[in-house]
């Protein structure tokens, strides 16, 4: 079973203080695999930041998606549906304190295709936990997005390289979970 996981797509992310201009090309693609995979009963998780104020990630970035903020809100063109699972985290792994792991247990999911933001450095992270747990990865490589495109290129090729992950088009992957196989 494939879980999506839906990683920062958040208003700060994609139209606020740590939007590039590139995040906001990730939506229409991940908007259709969303449909696709909830018409095939496969898990939709949606992992974003809900950081408090004192995290220790803040040191580095700021203050950005605080818990409760318009920041932290996800996106309109993404809004979750009534099945979406809905799990917030503190720092860039989606993993990492959230439950994320006892939940796609719960389904039986084995493998996680990540999408969302950003690249190399949340999904990089959230892969890496993955892996460790035992977790195939897929990648959609129109889903997921850096700050520059140097940073897409080489976050990808290294998801690839360390986890093994799969690079696919949101496209590719919408069809095999339609397909059911
Ligand atoms: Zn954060």
């Amino acid at each position: 079973m494939e879980a999506v996981i839906v990683v920062d797509m958040l208003v700060d992310f994609v139209r606020g203080k740590l939007a590039t201009g590139r995040e906001a090309a990730v939506i229409e693609p991940l908007r259709r695999l969303l449909s696709v995979a909830r018409a095939a009963k496969s898990p939709v998780v949606y992992v974003g930041d809900a950081h408090l104020s004192h995290d220790f990630e803040l040191r580095v970035w700021g203050e950005h998606a605080m818990r409760g903020s318009d920041g932290a809100r996800i996106v309109a063109e993404l809004a979750p549906e009534r099945d979406d699972y809905l799990l917030e985290k503190r720092s860039y792994s989606a993993f990492f304190e959230t439950g994320l792991d006892s939940l796609l247990r719960s389904r039986e999911v084995d493998t996680v295709v990540l999408t969302g933001l950003h690249t190399h450095i949340c999904i990089r992270h959230s892969a890496a936990d993955a892996f460790f747990r035992g977790y195939r990865i897929v990648v959609p490589i129109d889903c997921v997005a850096a700050f520059t495109e140097a940073e897409q290129g080489s976050g990808l090729e290294y998801l690839h390289r360390i986890y093994g992950a799969e690079l696919i088009t949101g496209a590719d992957m919408a069809q095999r979970l339609g397909s059911g196989c």
